[in-house]
Parts: structure tokens; C-alpha cells; sequence
């Protein structure tokens, strides 16, 4: 436990220990043990209220002596995440003299890898997509074998991501439906993109045999496509995506597929919402002006019940108390409200954040 959080005093770790397996363990889960595994199951299961622990007994105690090590897990660096990570550990490096953390970002491969790397103890934080930290919760996609993940706390709700589908213009692709024959990259497998991928094309009913499908990060992907060697990939990500804008910069000409016709998405997985891409991102792209529709998630913070509540408390406060300064770091956080942020999570809010909330009056 806590194999990389070092320098909290023994006792306080121990006290943390208690108090968090208690407080977060039971305040969400016993609702969410369902041990549903498919999608018909996603949709019985409810985006459960979050129910907060008590915040009573969280003593705020900082060491004077060796710091505090955290890593939060990010993305691919052409992602949104890994600046975003980037910017949260900024927040908090800043008040080292109060706090005496130092943290560091990861570049990892996704939601999935961040979630498990975080229930592991080798990331004290990872960023993950909502519907990655609903599945994990309840024990399914991925986490199908293992079940409900008791463990995964959630800290806040950050920038939209949308699930992206990228097209050289000369494929022909117009269309989700236009994907048969074609060589596309769903995600790697440690992405959050590569089950919405999957969920997309099973809705549009196309069999993953009918298309040559490639399973390699996005910074992979764009390469490939650029090179002749893809023909679309999908992307769940934050818009404006600088990874984006230079594929629609570039020779091969691209374009943003919409995709439409896929309701039952909606019906089945709870955490979908409909979103649409803003075209003045990206002049460059060969579909101009309107909006490209498609649907997304939420972008968000996880933690787990080993982190001490300092921690977790310092991290939030930091975000939150210095919201603007935080929110223009990234042109993805434009929408960003602090209500939003409490938005959209399914895992239990861990005690240390929640202590911060009750403080600022936000829950
Ligand atoms: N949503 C992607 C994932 O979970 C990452 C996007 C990003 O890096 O901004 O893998």
C-alpha cells in the first residue's frame, strides 16, 4: 500500500489508512456491486448518486521533512491529458512550502491503463474517461473478470472528450457506415477510445471483420495516417486536440466523420452523451463550417482509497481555489464550470476531496 506515496509520518498514514477504507469503500459501492457484464446491464444500471463519507475525522497533517511523491497518469503527450496532468500537478508543486508534495506527470496509455495503474498503487492519480471509471466501478469492459473495483475513487469531472473519427479525405469515408474495407485503428487497448470505438461500430452494426482493424496509440496513428498506411482512426478526446490540428495541417488531406445513426448507444450506456465537434478548431480539415456530430464522455480525476486524505485534499484545493489560473491553461477547459466539475462520476468522492467540497460549500 502506498508503495510510492513516502514521507507522510506513520502514524498519519495509518490513521488515513482506517479512515479512508472505511469512508470510501462503503459510501458507493455496496449500490454498484452488480456483477452485470454487458451493455443491456450497463443501461439497468443507474449513473449512481455519488454518496459522500464522512469528512469528520480527515486531519490535514504535512510533513516537514521528506516530501510527498505522487504521479498522475496521463496519455499519449499529443494528448489533452497528459498537459492536463501537467497542470494539475503545476497547482499543487506551486505550494511545496505548504504542502511539501512533489508531482510528477506520466505519459501512459489511457484511461484504462491510468485506472488500473492507480488500483495497482503505481500512480497515486490517473486521468480516465467517465465511462472508464463507471465500468471499473461496476466491473465491467474490462474489469469483467476482476469486478466492482472498490478501491477507485473519483476526485473531479474535467474538459468533454469526444469520440473523434478521423479520415483521410481521398478514403472516401463520409460516413461511420463507409469504415468496411477500410484499415482503421480503434485505440490501443490501455485507451479509453478503444471501447467507445467498439461500442460505435456495434451500434452502426458493422462487424469488426468487415474492416482491417489496427489497435495503436493515437500519436501511432496519426503517423500511419499521414504515411498512407491507415485510413481513419477514432480519438476520444478534448477538443481543441493539438494532436488534431497538426493531421489537419498536414499534406494528406483529412476530415471529421460524423457519427449519426447510432441512438441504441445512447439507450444501452448511460455515460454517453451527444456532442458535437466545433469546425473553427480546425480550418485545415477538409469539412468546413459546421459542426460534425458524434457523442462523448466526460473527462476525469481518479484516486484511490490508499492516498491519504492530505493528499487528495491538497490536490482539489489547489485546482479549485485557483480555478481561472487553472482553467486557462488549456483551451479544453473553456466550458469548465466549478459545479461541472462535480459532474458525472460515478466512483465515490474520495475524502480528502470531499473535505475541500464541504469547506468551499460546493456539495
Ligand atoms: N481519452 C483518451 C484515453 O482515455 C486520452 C485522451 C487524451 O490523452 O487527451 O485514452
Amino acid at each position: 500500500m502506498m508503495a510510492r506515496v513516502r514521507g507522510l509520518s506513520a502514524v498519519a498514514v495509518l490513521l488515513f489508512s482506517v479512515l479512508l477504507l472505511a469512508a470510501c469503500t462503503d459510501s458507493g459501492n455496496d449500490q454498484q456491486s452488480s456483477s452485470g457484464t454487458g451493455a443491456g446491464q450497463e443501461a439497468e444500471l443507474q449513473q449512481p448518486k455519488v454518496v459522500l463519507a464522512s469528512t469528520q475525522a480527515v486531519p490535514l497533517v504535512y510533513t516537514t521533512g521528506k516530501p510527498t511523491f505522487v504521479t498522475i497518469g496521463t496519455g499519449g503527450i499529443s494528448g489533452v491529458y497528459y498537459p492536463t496532468g501537467g497542470a494539475i500537478a503545476n497547482m499543487v508543486n506551486l505550494k511545496r512550502d505548504k504542502y511539501n508534495i512533489r508531482a510528477t506527470v506520466e505519459a501512459t496509455g489511457g484511461s484504462v491503463f491510468n485506472i488500473n495503474g492507480v488500483l495497482a498503487g503505481d500512480l497515486q492519480f490517473g486521468l480516465a474517461q467517465a465511462d472508464r471509471q463507471f465500468q471499473a466501478v461496476h466491473g465491467l469492459a474490462e474489469w469483467q473478470s476482476r469486478g466492482p473495483q472498490k478501491k477507485l475513487c473519483s476526485v473531479f469531472s474535467l474538459h468533454p472528450e469526444t469520440v473523434t473519427l478521423v479520415a483521410t479525405d481521398d478514403s472516401g469515408i463520409r460516413d461511420i457506415n463507409d469504415l468496411k474495407g477500410k484499415r482503421v485503428n480503434i485505440g490501443n487497448p490501455g485507451s479509453g477510445q478503444h471501447q467507445n470505438s467498439l461500442d460505435a461500430l456495434n451500434a452502426a452494426g458493422i462487424d469488426l471483420a468487415e474492416m482491417e482493424v489496427v489497435e495503436v496509440k493515437a500519436v501511432k496513428a496519426i503517423r500511419m495516417l499521414e504515411a498512407g498506411e491507415l485510413d481513419a482512426f477514432f480519438y476520444t478526446v478534448g477538443h481543441p486536440s493539438a494532436a488534431i490540428l497538426k493531421v489537419t495541417r498536414g499534406e494528406r488531406k483529412v476530415r471529421f466523420v460524423p457519427i449519426v445513426g447510432v441512438d441504441t448507444l445512447f439507450v444501452l450506456h448511460p455515460y454517453y452523451v451527444p456532442s458535437r465537434i466545433n469546425m473553427k478548431y480546425y480550418p485545415g480539415a477538409a469539412n468546413k463550417g459546421e459542426d460534425v456530430e458524434s457523442f462523448g464522455v466526460k473527462a476525469t480525476l481518479v484516486t484511490s482509497t490508499d492516498v491519504p486524505a492530505p493528499v487528495v485534499y491538497a490536490i482539489t484545493r489547489e485546482v479549485l481555489e485557483n480555478f481561472e489560473t487553472f482553467k486557462a491553461q488549456q483551451p479544453a477547459f473553456s466550458g469548465l464550470t466549478k459545479k461541472s466539475m462535480l459532474q458525472g462520476l460515478s466512483a465515490p468522492i474520495h475524502p480528502g476531496a470531499e473535505k475541500y467540497y464541504h469547506e468551499a460549500g460546493l456539495q
